[in-house]
């Protein structure tokens, strides 16, 4: 395969023209078509048409629910396009892999998949959905892997669904479009869906979604809504929600992953230690729970239960920032298709300025390790 020439977004660097400071440089760099690593992309975008429709369907019925997730859902169901790269698993996305140097993509039904569904709708659709991903998985065993989904507002189904999709789909582990009709996995009726996760070894995957109806106004009047501050903002509440309920004191085998960045969490890991009892030890909260006390620090959970990944965020300082605090081992590689796709920034991994160990491990090895690819 031919080399493309390309621009590069690299580190923070020097315009050339007296001064401004610009964090995207544009040197040339092209992929490395022999690197001495596989590129595996950890947040990668997929959906079947059954799931859009559903949505618009029950967006237009007769009773709609007040739902900004499902607007949300409703807007990129009328794209043609993202429908059609979601919707294609197939030789069309490989090819697609094969051009930006991708080895193999970790798929995860796109946000909000199944979340914003009446119940028996949604758990239906997640298990269509997991039924059709491991035939793919199966077909391309070498390019794909994939993430089963779930359907929360349903616990026992998605107990069940957990068992299912790693024992009997072979799948890698699973996905949350995070909080499901306003609710997140940190309240005691999801309990079960937590122990399921950790009696299977699945590792769960936040992916945002809008903020929850209840609080996404001041979002929406400035289109902040998603990827400028409303999808990190809302994983941010389900991240430390999760590590403040105590769900890894209870559950402490519990593996969650997080993208964009771990949503720059990592960067303030000094004030949550500093301020945790700001919450740890209320009474009270979540509505009228007892008091939990945590038995560790905050930044112990994003040493030993919380795994990151780059999608969206590209970005030399940043991925040596929290390859610092959290351990190169906690550093996935993602790029986010088909939302954000740009062969320059698989050219600007291959040029970060890290030792090539903590390379391959951001690459390579910490998916292996943390979704179970063999
Ligand atoms: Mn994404």
């Amino acid at each position: 395969m031919t080399a493309k020439k390309i621009s590069v977004v690299g580190g923070m660097e020097n315009d050339g023209e007296g001064g401004e400071i610009s964090p995207f440089a544009n040197a040339v760099r092209e992929i490395d078509r022999n690197a001495p690593y596989k590129r595996i992309a950890t947040e990668e975008a997929w959906s079947i048409p059954e799931i859009p429709q559903a949505q618009l369907d029950y967006l237009h019925s007769s009773c709609p629910p007040d739902d900004a997730s499902l607007r949300m859902a409703a807007m990129f169901a009328g794209m043609p396009q993202i429908q059609e790269d979601l919707c294609d698993i197939g030789d069309r996305r490989i090819a697609r892999m094969d051009a930006l140097g991708i080895d193999r993509q970790l798929l995860l039904l796109t946000a909000p998949g199944v979340q914003v569904l009446e119940r028996s709708v949604g758990v239906g659709l997640a298990q269509l959905a997991n039924d059709r991903l491991a035939e793919a998985c199966t077909k391309y065993p070498d390019r794909f892997s994939g993430l089963l989904a779930f359907a929360p507002q349903d616990v026992a189904a998605s107990v069940k669904e957990i068992d299912r999709g790693m024992n009997k789909l072979g799948l890698a582990g699973a996905v949350v479009n995070s909080h499901t009709k306003g609710r997140y996995l940190d309240e005691p009726q999801f309990w079960p869906i937590l122990e399921a996760l950790e009696a299977n070894d699945a590792a769960l995957y936040i992916h945002p979604t809008s903020p929850p109806t209840s609080w996404v106004k001041p979002y929406d009047e400035r289109a902040f809504t998603g990827a400028l501050a409303g999808f990190t903002h809302e994983v941010w509440m389900h991240t430390m929600g999760l590590i403040f309920s105590g769900a890894f004191d209870r559950f402490p085998k519990l593996r969650l992953v997080i993208g964009h960045m771990g949503e720059a969490l990592p960067l303030l890991l000094y004030r949550f230690d500093w301020m945790q009892s700001n919450a740890d030890g209320r009474a009270g909260l979540r509505g009228g729970q007892p008091a939990v006390k945590l038995k560790h620090k905050v930044s112990h959970y994003f040493h030993n239960n919380i795994w990151i990944t780059t999608s969206g965020v590209a970005w030399e300082p940043a991925i040596k920032f929290c390859q610092q605090v959290m351990g190169p081992e906690r550093v996935l590689y993602a790029m986010d298709y088909p939302y954000q796709v740009s062969a320059e920034e698989v050219a600007s991994y291959d040029a970060l300025d890290i030792p090539p160990e903590h390379k391959k491990m951001l690459m390579q090895t910490n998916a292996e390790t943390v979704f179970r690819i063999r």
